[in-house]
């Protein structure tokens, strides 16, 4: 069992702020030299700049995870940059909270390409090199939304959305186990970021009110997940996905 990333090259997508930044220090603090792929450059950059301490070579990428061309072009300088890709946190996502009857065209396709169609894009960007160079590890930020319909707020995208990222992970999964590319993917409940926080208060009443665990987990709680997968510890874990919500789905 090797749970040791030290020297290993990651991805990390949305990982200027939230989630991805809370993995992105993980990585670092475990010896891993980390690229930081967001919209958000300026925020980006920050998060670089503070990762840095730990001592490992921390890049910041602005791209738009939606658009083919800049994804190549971001995969490109991380080879540049790294030589290698052994780790993939394909996490960037949004959420739109509209009444399926009163959702727009624009919001439909804008949450379909960030929680989905990115997620693919990135996945056969960065796969194309770890098939190259024999293996890799790409663990993808599904969500609970993909198991459970959530209440109060109407989301049917950002559900679908998430449900299509498990079976795309699965899929990849067994497209890419002779090359020994693993492609998992986790599944949080309520976490405390920005897309959370900014929910209305009586949101947030209901949320904890059906939690078991009674409170949202913080982002810190999804990363012993997360280094599982990204290491040798999980060489026989591929096509899985890891539901982390404080037994929120269990009832
Ligand atoms: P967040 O809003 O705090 O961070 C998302 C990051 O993604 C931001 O830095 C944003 O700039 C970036 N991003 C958005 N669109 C992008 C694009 N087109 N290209 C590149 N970067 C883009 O959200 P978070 O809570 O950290 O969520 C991270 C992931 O976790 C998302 O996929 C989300 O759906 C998922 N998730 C979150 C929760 C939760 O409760 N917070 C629960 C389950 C799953």
């Amino acid at each position: 069992m090797n749970f040791d990333i030290r020297g290993k090259k990651a991805i990390v997508t949305g990982g200027a702020r939230g989630i991805g930044k809370s993995i992105a220090e993980g990585f670092a603090k475990a010896g891993a030299d980390v690229a930081i792929v967001d919209i958000d450059i300026d925020e980006a950059k920050k998060t670089a700049e503070k990762i840095k301490q730990a001592g490992v070579k921390v890049i910041a990428i602005k791209t738009d995870v939606t658009k083919p061309d800049q994804v190549s072009a971001m995969v490109r300088e991380v080879v540049e940059e790294f030589g290698r890709i052994d780790i993939c946190f394909n996490n960037a996502g949004i959420c739109i909270n509209e009444k399926a009857e009163e959702m727009s065209y624009e919001s439909w396709c804008r949450v379909i390409d960030v929680n989905l169609t990115a997620v693919f894009l990135v996945a056969q960007a960065v796969g194309r090199v770890m098939i190259k160079q024999g293996g890799g590890s790409i663990i993808n930020t599904a969500s609970m939304s993909a198991h459970i319909v959530n209440i109060p707020q109407p989301q049917c995208a950002y559900n679908a959305s998430k449900a299509g990222v498990i079976q795309l992970t699965k899929s990849l999964a067994v497209e890419w186990m002779p090359y020994n590319v693993r492609v998992n993917c986790i599944s949080p409940g309520y976490i405390s970021t920005a897309m959370t926080l900014s929910a209305p208060d009586e949101w947030k009443k209901t949320w904890l009110d059906l939690s078991v665990a009674r409170r949202m987990g913080k982002p810190e709680e999804l990363l012993g997940a997360v280094i599982y997968l990204a290491s040798d510890a999980s060489s026989f874990t591929t096509g899985a996905d890891i539901i982390i919500d404080g037994a929120f789905t269990c009832v």
